[in-house]
């Protein structure tokens, strides 16, 4: 029988993984299938249930419900942990639910390897400390950079963060005001500006010929933030399509046990959204 998988969210119609998944698998040379499935805010776990019923495998969980997912699963890895979040859902046989977050190694795997941009070292400003900064600083923190420094808009939630991973390595957090007459090597854009044309209120100053711009959000064109960057002549500009298929393929790696080769099909998704 053909392994099911799916990716599961709210709004669930715009995501790129069954094209990802399925290219993944043609590669390979193995046959799976990958659907989307939607699911009503409070009815998510009744939806997980369902998939595992009818056979599912395994589920990609996107917004809002990584914390449900979290809560859901029996045994979390240590990254999923640390997180509070989880996007990969593994179901086995005898009825245990897997929850790992690849988003963390996703971004670090491009930056690092597709990027050819060490983190080590480095002075790193994360913008923003929504869900997907918990994902990603355990992994990025790892990587052993000077020091991370977050900016968000609620300063609480950034320092909240901080505090969470303060044994992982040298996090701090500051609002935006306070980046005034600093820059750094590398600038993350985790906020969900660039969704509304928009991009977070950072002072002038922050890049650097040297400083890699990075915007988790990726689009045809550049970003607000990936313009703004590039106006002030960041040293390298990056949107977040590698991070996309890069998180998937450690998922498809966790599933299916073979490591899928990622830059063709970045490429190809690049095509795909142009
Ligand atoms: P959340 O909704 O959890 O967090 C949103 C963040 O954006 C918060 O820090 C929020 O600040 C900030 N923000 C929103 N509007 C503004 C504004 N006008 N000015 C300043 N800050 C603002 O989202 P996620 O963390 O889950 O995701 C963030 C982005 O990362 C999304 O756009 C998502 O698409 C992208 N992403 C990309 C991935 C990839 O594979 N490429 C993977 C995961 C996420 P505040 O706390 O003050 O509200």
């Amino acid at each position: 029988m053909t392994d099911r998988y799916a990716v599961i969210g709210n709004p669930v119609s715009h995501s790129q993984s069954p094209f990802i998944h399925n290219e993944f698998a043609k590669a390979n040379g193995e046959d799976i299938r990958y659907e989307k499935l939607f699911a009503e805010v409070g009815r998510f776990e009744e939806v997980v249930r369902a998939f595992i019923a009818q056979g599912g495998k395994g589920l990609n969980v996107t917004l809002p419900f990584k914390g449900n997912a979290c809560r859901m699963s029996t045994e979390l890895t240590d990254r999923a942990r640390a997180a509070e979040a989880v996007n990969t859902l593994t179901f086995t046989e005898d009825g245990r639910i897997l929850g790992d977050n690849t988003d963390g190694v996703g971004i670090v795997r491009d930056i690092v390897d597709n990027l050819d941009v060490p983190i080590v070292g480095k002075q790193v400003l994360i913008l923003g400390a929504g869900g997907a900064v918990r994902g990603v600083l355990g992994p990025i923190l790892a990587e052993k950079p000077a020091s991370v420094t977050i900016a968000n808009r609620t300063l609480i939630k950034a320092e909240s963060l901080a505090h969470h991973f303060a044994d992982h390595g040298s996090v701090s957090a500051v609002g935006y005001e306070d980046l005034r007459d600093k820059h750094f090597d590398l600038v993350i854009n985790a906020t969900s500006t660039s969704l509304n044309n928009d991009l977070p209120p950072i002072p002038p100053g922050i890049f650097t010929a040297r400083t890699l711009a990075y915007d988790m959000v990726y689009s045809k064109g550049l970003t607000p933030f990936l313009k703004r960057a590039q106006a002030e002549n960041a040293g390298m500009l990056a949107d977040g399509l590698g991070m996309l298929v890069e998180q998937a393929a450690e998922s498809y790696r966790i599933w299916r046990g073979r490591q899928p080769e990622t830059r063709k099909v970045t490429n190809m998704l690049r095509e795909v959204l142009a």
